[in-house]
């Protein structure tokens, strides 16, 4: 089977005791049942500092799937001060469990070939993407869900539109194919020609949306997503920073400020549209998945802009690279759901499952 990788791939490392957002606390981090199996028969290192009789003994079930039982910092009890796994100092890393193992890459596995690309959710990934345009495979199949996906990737790496307008220009074209099925690949080869495209922007140009709107609206999605964080007491460390009423500050100016990073954000939406819009169960089947994926990508998003305006707001107009990393990662775990649950949070929070163009353009704005 053949594997193909975005060009990043291969230059990944974790950073391990150097890394600024460990991987290894405030999260579930989930164990197979392979390895608790094995973890039945082993024992902790002793340097754990709450000793238990095996190594499964440290885990629990939790929403229904089997996870490490945090300790009361939300770290994996396995994590040492240094910020090293205690696991694989005392065992190697065959102990660790397939997530722990495998994070941050992901893997789909297509009948035709196996895709393989990195995960947001780990800051040395977001370092990767900081400075040169990703370069996505170019041999993918000729399919027409392929070649959708492959149109909105290079419709957010066209740098004469604003991230903003090629979210949304690509949202319309999508809904437009969905209302369409089944299409053709010649039929997207049509909705993406240059002068189809010519014709989409020149028409939203005369769309406005009060910024005030937007950023209400973002405001209360933010809040949403962090309700069942906060309860827990996860990630407090950043979401008390920008879970606040919303900023008085210039969304122009901020917006400018943001510009800075550009080639990052490209590479974030780019890299979340080619790993999370396809997927193997949906081969052959409609566009539905693919448009509730991209909504899901827009939320996502407009969370992680959102908590970069309060930040950039309170700080007077500054706004670091590590600021934009951090909250890229933060954001990213918090939003990283199974495909039911991305659909239930939807039908629960949303009149409808699929979203009118409007209120992608609500959320997204324009600038
Ligand atoms: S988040 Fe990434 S760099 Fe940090 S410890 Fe985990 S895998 Fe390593």
């Amino acid at each position: 089977m053949k594997h193909i990788h975005p060009d990043y791939y291969d230059k990944f490392h974790c950073i391990a005791s150097a890394c600024p957002i460990t991987c290894c606390k405030e999260w579930k981090i989930a164990v197979d049942d392979g390895t608790n199996r094995q973890w039945k028969k082993l024992s902790p290192p002793d340097s754990v500092e709450e000793h238990k009789n095996n190594l499964s003994a440290y885990t629990c079930i939790k929403d229904g799937a089997r996870v490490i039982r945090l300790d009361c910092r939300h770290n994996c009890p396995f994590l040492s001060d240094d910020k090293l796994c205690r696991l694989v100092t005392a065992y190697g890393d065959d102990v660790l469990s397939h997530t722990c193992t495998i994070f941050p890459r992901e893997l789909q596995e297509y009948d035709t070939h196996t895709e393989e690309s990195l995960m947001a959710c780990c800051p040395a990934v977001i370092d990767l993407w900081r400075d040169n345009p990703i370069i996505f495979p170019a041999d993918i199949p000729g399919t027409p869900l392929f070649l959708i996906r492959d149109k909105l990737i290079g419709l957010v790496q066209d740098t004469t539109l604003p991230p903003e307008s090629a979210l949304l220009e690509g949202f319309y074209i999508l809904l437009e194919l969905y209302r369409n099925e089944p299409v053709s690949c010649a039929q997207v080869h049509e909705y993406f020609s240059a002068q189809s495209l010519k014709e989409l922007h020149f028409a939203m140009t005369d769309i406005h949306i009060p910024e005030a709107d937007t950023v209400d609206e973002c405001n209360e999605l933010l809040q949403d997503l962090a309700v069942n964080y906060r309860k827990e007491g996860l990630y407090t460390g950043y979401l008390q920073d920008v879970l606040k009423e919303t900023p008085d500050g210039s969304w122009q100016n901020f917006s400018d400020m943001l510009a800075c990073y550009d080639v990052l954000i490209r590479n974030y939406l780019a890299n979340e549209f080619y790993s999370d819009l396809l997927s193997p169960d949906d081969s052959g089947r409609n566009l539905e998945h693919m448009v509730i994926q991209y909504q899901w990508i827009i939320i996502e998003y407009t969370a992680i802009r959102q908590s970069l305006f309060h930040i950039w707001n309170d700080s007077g107009g500054q706004l670091s690279y590590e600021n934009v990393r951090d909250y890229m990662v933060i954001l990213s775990r918090m939003t990283g759901y199974d495909d039911d649950d991305i659909r239930t949070y939807l039908e629960n929070s949303f009149e409808r499952l699929i979203w009118e163009w409007g209120y992608a353009a609500l959320i997204v704005g324009r600038y």
